[in-house]
């Protein structure tokens, strides 16, 4: 689950890893009353939206009076925010953080997140941060410095020195910065996340170490312990078939390509991806049905998948095995005729029940198109879509 950078600064305040003042404002008059209660400019009115590069796309800005709060806000709230995470779609942009300005001597980066191939917790660091720090990546991958822990040990006094040695802290802020990675190290253990990212972590004018940004993202599957976050799920900024298709428990990922796909089993709905590749087409989306689908469920994934106005034909590759080839059937017939679908859709069916599965579809009287292997289906849909 991503969550708004307020809210992961929410999470940084609980676990004193210092912020600027500052809070969500929904409105411009929201956001001048908040800059009102901050008593002092610069005022900084930031666009929350679920993707980075806010700074570059122009949904980061510096106020310096009481007329800039109210221009700015009333620019970004309801904008659509293009930055590269986005996509060139972008992002309307409904809520602000509105937060004390800080005064920066120097932006450093620094993130935790899980390293598969070392099953370890990686620290990475680096004191060229800010908004360019892709490019530090690419172009002088010396400047990002990492440490690995040991997630059975935790964090340890010399990972922590590794780091600030690696970013070149003056010796003043070892100490605020130590407590600071130990509490971010924490917090990420803590709530089961998947990333935690601070990119400024600013050096300010006055020696204090403040996180100026804060990218939090949080496993889903360990988010039934931590209840207390539940509600920072936003709705808005995911993928409204997505949202539905977890109504159903369907895994469902939205592509780019034009060939809708039900699949059932994980690791069948991968396979098929590939082979509708192969055939030289694009797959729209991922969708497993699961192992153990019922016709309901078959009906849900075809109704979302064809709300998707991208998809010129559907391809449907299902084992029988817990899910029969005629209850499929069924579930596949039903769909049809409840939608009234009007694009190609191919059927590669095998295992339990097949003869009685497909003697359904073809007495349906729909036009669907069965194939008689995974080759044959992925050749004929992309065939139709060419
Ligand atoms: P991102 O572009 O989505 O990662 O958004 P950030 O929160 O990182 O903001 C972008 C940039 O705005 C930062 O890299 C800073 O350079 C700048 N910025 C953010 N907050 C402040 C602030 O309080 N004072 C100043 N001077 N600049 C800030
Ligand atoms: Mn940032």
């Amino acid at each position: 689950m991503k969550i708004h950078e307020y809210q992961g600064k929410e999470l940084f305040r609980k676990h004193n890893i210092p912020v600027p003042d500052g809070s969500v404002a929904f409105s411009v008059d929201e956001a001048k009353g908040i800059a009102k209660k901050l008593g002092g400019f610069p005022v900084v009115v930031k666009a929350q939206i679920h993707a980075g590069g806010r700074g570059k796309g122009g949904g980061v800005k510096l106020a310096n009076s009481m007329e800039e709060v109210k221009k700015y806000a009333d620019e970004i709230l309801g904008m659509n925010l293009i930055t590269h995470q986005t996509g060139p779609e972008g992002r309307i942009v409904k809520k602000l953080l509105v937060e004390q300005g800080i005064d920066i001597k120097k932006e450093l980066y620094l993130s935790i997140i899980p390293d598969r191939e070392t099953a370890k917790i990686v620290i990475i660091a680096s004191e060229a941060g800010g908004m360019d720090i892709e490019a530090v990546a690419d172009e002088t991958p010396e400047k990002i410095i990492k440490a690995y822990i040991n997630p059975m040990l935790g964090i340890q006094a010399y990972h922590s020195r590794e780091i600030a040695f690696g970013l070149n802290l003056p010796p003043a802020l070892m100490k605020q910065f130590f407590g600071m990675l130990k509490n971010l190290y924490n917090l990420f253990v803590d709530y089961d996340c998947s990333l935690v990212e601070i990119n400024p972590l600013v050096i300010t004018g006055d020696d204090k170490i403040i996180a100026a940004d804060a990218k939090v993202d949080i496993d889903g599957n360990g988010l039934f312990r931590h209840k207390d976050i539940i509600s920072y799920r936003d709705l808005d900024e995911e993928d409204p078939l997505e949202v539905e298709a977890s109504k159903f428990n369907l895994n469902y990922i939205n592509l780019d390509g034009n060939i809708g796909n039900i699949v059932n089993g994980a690791g069948l709905a991968m396979a098929t991806m590939d082979i509708i590749k192969a055939a030289g087409a694009e797959p729209a989306n991922f969708m497993d049905v699961g192992g153990g689908a019922t016709a309901e469920m078959v009906e849900n994934a075809f109704r979302i998948i064809i709300q998707d106005e991208k998809v010129k034909g559907i391809l449907i590759n299902i084992f029988g095995g817990i899910l029969r080839c005629d209850v499929f059937a069924k579930g596949v017939v039903q769909a049809a005729e409840k939608t009234g679908i009007n694009i190609p859709v191919v059927v590669r069916m095998e295992g339990t029940n097949v003869d009685e599965g497909r003697k359904i579809l073809s007495e349906s009287g729909l036009n669907l198109d069965t194939a008689v292997d995974l080759k044959d289906a992925a050749d004929k849909v992309a065939k139709l879509v060419a």
